[in-house]
């Protein structure tokens, strides 16, 4: 039947990016999308997304994320477009609750440049920060953060550049396979292909029963408070991540002007596709939970509250990803359950997935990230982001 070698079912993140590495590759590929990418919908917007390369828990992700950093940057200069900024990540924490030990011993082995510092260390660079003794760091000089819907349109003009196409507006509704092709059906048609990559997100729900990844939506919030602009603002100020007593949190300087933007990894509400999305503060702790951290560790960005912004994380049952191939239909891939950490490897995630399609493998390694670890007990590892 005439078709496309490949169809992507979600151009989000991963999709987008997939598009884009299987399009310069020559392969005939089809991207669609329920919106219109980038959109507020998903796992991609609010402006920004830490790009950190020290993790724990085996060298695949550091080599993930270094091999990411190098496609950023092409998609910078292929594109002329600002995507990442190294304003260093600064990692901080309450050694009650977490211990830095696992993440900087595998960063020492794997050569990503780290330094540890003690609670006087991180108030002598960083005076506006309120921490007590107990508290210790380990800073990422060369780690920063991408310009998350920026890096999801300039993979989507590049992957359009090099012959991809892409619907919009267009929700899949199912997914049917036989040896040697794929329907997708969609509300606007029937398109057929001899491969599908499935990166739906936080919609996997609605691909069911054709494939079931075990992957639990949360709505999650973030928001922008005005702080001391000398303290805080983008140049001085490094993107974060704060392991407290209260919970887990992540941030970025203000940009702009834009203030202060802080967000919980930890918690958030089940969402499931078909679900509303309630919007930001309609829960009293949307703000609550963000203002009590910041009042306390950084009262200079506890200012009045500028913007606010809901979006979604989509956990694995262990919080690490699911690259690989359905469990009955090799022709088709799947990439999902990015538990709230997988945006800065979305351009690698697309360079595996495209390896995958064009070579048969990747040459990273990507066996923990596959789905039949399910069938064994999992351990959940909080934290990332
Ligand atoms: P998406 O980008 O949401 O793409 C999925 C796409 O599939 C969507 O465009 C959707 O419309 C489409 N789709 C789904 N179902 C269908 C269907 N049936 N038909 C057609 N289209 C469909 N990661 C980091 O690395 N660093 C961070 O600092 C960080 N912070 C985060 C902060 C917040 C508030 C959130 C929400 C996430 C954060 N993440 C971070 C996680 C990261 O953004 C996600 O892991 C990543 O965006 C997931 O990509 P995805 O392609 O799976 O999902």
């Amino acid at each position: 039947r005439p078709g496309y070698d490949v169809i992507i079912v979600g151009a989000g993140s991963m999709g987008m990016s997939a598009g884009y590495h299987l399009a310069r590759r020559g392969v005939k590929t089809l991207l669609i999308d329920a919106f219109d990418p980038p959109h507020t919908e998903g796992s991609h917007h609010g402006d920004t997304r830490l790009i950190r390369h020290a993790y724990s828990g085996g060298p695949a992700y550091i080599d993930m994320a270094k091999r990411a950093d190098v496609l950023w940057q092409e998609a910078e200069q292929e594109t002329g477009t600002k995507l990442l900024v190294r304003s260093g990540v600064l990692n901080a924490a309450d050694s009650a609750v977490y211990s830095f030990a696992g993440r900087l011993a595998e960063a020492e082995r794997r050569g990503v440049r780290v330094e540890r510092l003690d609670a006087a260390e991180i108030r002598r660079r960083w005076p506006a920060l309120n921490l007590t003794d107990r508290f210790e760091a380990m800073f990422e000089p060369d780690a920063g953060y991408l310009f998350s819907e920026r890096c999801v349109a300039a993979y989507r003009q590049l992957a359009l550049a090099h012959g991809a196409e892409l619907r919009v507006h267009t929700p899949v509704r199912k997914v049917t396979a036989r040896p040697g092709g794929v329907t997708v059906h969609t509300k606007h048609g029937e398109v057929h292909g001899a491969m599908a990559i499935l990166s739906a997100g936080a919609w996997f729900e609605t691909l069911e029963p054709y494939i079931h990844l075990p992957v639990r939506a949360v709505r999650k919030v973030v928001g922008w408070f005005e702080s001391d602009s000398r303290a805080f603002d983008a140049g001085s100020f490094p993107g974060f991540t704060l392991g407290t007593e209260e919970g887990g949190y992540y941030g970025f300087p203000s940009i702009g002007g834009a203030g202060l933007k802080i967000g919980r990894h930890d918690t958030g509400q089940p969402w499931k596709p078909g679900d509303k999305l309630e919007p930001f503060g309609s829960e009293a702790s949307d703000e609550g939970d963000l203002r009590r951290v910041l009042e306390r560790y950084m009262p200079g960005a506890a200012g009045k509250l500028l913007r606010g912004a809901v979006c979604k994380y989509e956990h694995s049952p262990d919080e690490d990803f699911i690259i690989d191939r359905h469990p009955q239909h090799d022709h088709v891939l799947v990439a999902g359950g990015f538990s709230g950490h997988g945006f800065k490897f979305s351009s690698v995630v697309g360079e595996i997935l495209a390896d995958l399609v064009t070579d048969g493998r990747s040459g990273l390694n990507i066996k923990p990230f596959s789905l039949s670890r399910f069938d064994r007990p999992a351990q959940p590892d909080a934290g990332l982001t």
